[in-house]
């Protein structure tokens, strides 16, 4: 999709940090971290966010789930405990209109997140 920034990492217009590659989901680092790891799950197709990828194709809701698992377990908090956040619409704070799933780890986090 044309001015979507994930779809311009996707593509590699803009740079991104990229951690994992499946055929179907990207991973790679925030910009402005916001604990030691924090790293951002998307679909390479562009869906609008989370919930629309889950109505239209659960099995890629579920690769990016896997995915955030895996890059819990090499990140080295799984065991510590981490956090998985899908920011929804205008209310739920997300700011960019591409699904995308944080994983958040590597300090204590505070509940709820302010
Ligand atoms: P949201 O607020 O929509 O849930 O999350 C969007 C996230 O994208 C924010 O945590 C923000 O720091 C991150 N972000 C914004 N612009 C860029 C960028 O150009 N590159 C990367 N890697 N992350 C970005
Ligand atoms: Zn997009």
């Amino acid at each position: 999709m044309s001015d979507c920034l994930f779809c311009a990492i996707v593509s590699g217009d803009i740079p991104g940090d990229v951690v994992a590659r499946t055929d179907r989901v990207l991973a790679f680092r925030d910009i402005d971290p916001k604990a030691p790891t924090h790293i951002l799950i998307i679909p390479i197709e562009h869906f609008e966010d989370l919930p629309a990828v889950a109505q239209a194709d659960s099995s890629l809701a579920g690769e990016i789930f896997a995915v955030a698992a895996e890059l819990a377990e090499s990140e080295g908090i799984a065991e510590t405990g981490h956090r998985l956040v899908a920011n929804t619409g205008r209310e739920g704070g997300q700011t960019v209109s591409h699904a995308h799933v944080h994983l958040l780890g590597g300090r204590s986090l505070s509940w709820p997140p302010g």
